[in-house]
């Protein structure tokens, strides 16, 4: 009824104010909070930092019974309990760090009505034992938080969130609340048929981060290129550097630090002592760099963090989001930078190859690849094209806050280049890296060259017109159009593909974007 919904309404606001200590709603919260107080069913897309939490909070603080909300992450449930207790909210855990003595006393609040709001671990709640514990209380709602991770597409799956559907068996009669940062249309899909939500309304709110300016630059040297960008346009601020290995991670912090940069690593094989102390000053002091794998930043909340770099490619738009998400939460200008060339698309793929996952599950890893292949090769706006991936599509066609829009790059045919490139690796067996091609390309007879008789082919010396960097930005961007691709079989080898004949007929137009030392100099002097 019209007044039940006025009476939420009231009753919302004046909770928000007196327990939150908020002045007013975030964007699509209000509305959520509504809808779920008033017994609804919702999936709620939000991205890291939009507020989700309140979406379920305020609701459950609204309703009799006690709110259930399942997360995955302990360190994370912790943090909220605690402060939720400190605004006076009866909040608790039920989680493997707690003891058995523990572990009773929270049932026996849950049972005898006196808990606001229960954490509870994906791997606990579907036991039939707490099932039927949670039969015997007041249930006011179900959060499933991190919702994306039920998802077998996506890429956190965890396959404790897949008995999560009992939920909706067992009580049917009780809201259900997803939330996600992170989920393109096929998660959202997964997510609303897994948790029985396909007839629940959907609260999107944009994922736009307009504070965030994003950047991608040709790697050369990785290091190098981080040192300036840090030191021209970051001095003294805080941020995170993210890398695929560990000792990768180990080596860049070392780098930076040499180079007067205060930079800490972080990553799974280190001392949790040292990890937990490498965190602690990132979060406490000023101006402190982290060098990570992406095991750091889950659950950090640290409102300035004013850059996150990727010196290696992420392996999805997804993961990407959520981690260049990491920078800005405060809303002031923040930079998203990464340097990514040739070998992250051939390591890449070589992990998908290698992975034991299903046909199934390396063909979706490889579609997601290729989408962010597709956002670093692309010669139009960044966000425009980050944003239409999660479905929202932003009037304006440039954002004025992306490297290509600040400084659009100029493209020329590459037909001829393209061509070259084919002819090449088709000549010298297919069975050949990006070096040796340029090798043979610009006409340079190495021993390896030699030693198969690769300085006597047709193809030898055709590419003199182009340096070794030109055709090293030429080729990644031939494989990022997949007119050829890194071979499964054999490592860094480059083969032709199905489109490749289309090129070399001079059948399929090949626009390649030019590089680039000039990019990064006109967005120096426009920053700031
Ligand atoms: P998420 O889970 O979506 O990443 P959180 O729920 O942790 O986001 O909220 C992020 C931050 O925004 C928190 O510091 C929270 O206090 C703050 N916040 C949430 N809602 C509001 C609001 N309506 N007004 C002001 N700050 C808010
Ligand atoms: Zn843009």
């Amino acid at each position: 009824a019209p007044n039940a919904t006025t009476d939420t309404a009231d009753r919302a606001l004046s909770v928000l104010h007196s327990v939150f200590g908020l002045p007013g709603f975030r964007g699509a919260q209000e509305k959520v909070v509504r809808h779920v107080a008033d017994g609804g069913n919702c999936l709620v897309l939000m991205p890291t930092g939009g507020g989700k939490s309140l979406c379920y909070q305020l609701p459950a603080l609204l309703r009799k019974g006690c709110g259930i909300v399942v997360s995955p992450l302990i360190a994370l449930m912790r943090d909220q309990v605690a402060g939720l207790l400190e605004a006076g909210v009866n909040a608790a855990v039920l989680n493997s760090t707690l003891s058995r003595e523990e572990a009773h006393e929270v049932e026996r609040r849950l049972i005898s009505g006196d808990l606001d709001l229960l954490y509870v671990a994906p791997e606990r709640l579907v036991t039939p034992r707490c099932l039927s514990l949670l039969e015997r209380a007041e249930i006011a709602l179900f959060a499933i938080d991190e919702a994306h991770c039920v998802s077998q597409w996506g890429h956190d799956f965890r396959p404790e969130y897949i008995g999560l559907s009992v939920i909706a068996e067992r009580f049917p009669d009780v809201p259900r609340i997803a939330l996600t940062a992170t989920a393109d249309e096929l998660t959202r899909k997964e997510i609303a048929e897994r948790l029985s939500l396909t007839d629940a309304p959907q609260f999107v709110a944009s994922f736009d981060r307009p504070n965030i300016r994003y950047e991608i630059v040709d790697k050369n040297n990785g290091p190098a290129q981080l040192k300036a960008f840090i030191k021209d346009r970051h001095a003294g601020d805080a941020g995170v550097v993210y890398c695929l290995s560990r000792a990768k991670v180990e080596d860049t912090a070392a780098a930076l630090t040499e180079a007067g940069i205060t930079a800490l690593p972080y990553h799974a094989g280190l001392d949790a002592g040292v990890r937990a102390r490498n965190q602690d000053r990132f979060i406490n002091e000023d101006g402190i760099v982290v060098v990570a794998t992406v095991a750091f930043g889950m659950g950090i909340d640290k409102p300035d963090v004013r850059f996150v770099a990727h010196l290696d490619l992420p392996k999805s738009i997804e993961a990407y989001y959520q981690e260049t998400g990491r920078a800005g939460r405060d809303g002031k200008p923040s930079t998203a930078w990464m340097a990514y060339g040739l070998s992250d698309i051939v390591q890449q793929r070589r992990m998908i190859d290698e992975s034991n996952g299903a046909e199934a599950f390396k063909r979706v890893s490889i579609r997601k690849l290729d989408a962010l292949v597709a956002l670093a090769e692309t010669a139009g706006c960044r966000r425009r094209l980050l944003l239409s991936y999660f479905g929202e599509s932003p009037a304006a066609e440039t954002c004025g806050n992306c490297d290509n829009c600040l400084s659009p790059p100029k493209v020329r045919d590459g037909k001829v280049i393209a061509q070259k490139l084919l002819s090449c690796a088709y000549r010298t067996g297919q069975r050949f890296g990006a070096m040796h091609l340029i090798d043979v390309l610009v006409g340079r007879a190495t021993e390896r060259v030699k030693q198969f008789g690769h300085d006597q082919l047709s193809v030898f010396g055709i590419g003199r017109e182009l340096n070794e960097k030109q055709w090293r930005a030429a080729l990644r961007q031939v494989v990022a159009m997949g007119h050829l691709a890194p071979d499964s079989e054999a490592y860094g080898a480059l083969k032709l593909t199905e489109t490749s004949r289309g090129v070399l007929k001079g059948e399929t137009a090949v626009m390649l974007r030019e590089e680039t030392a000039s990019t990064a100099r006109a967005i120096r002097s426009k920053s700031r």
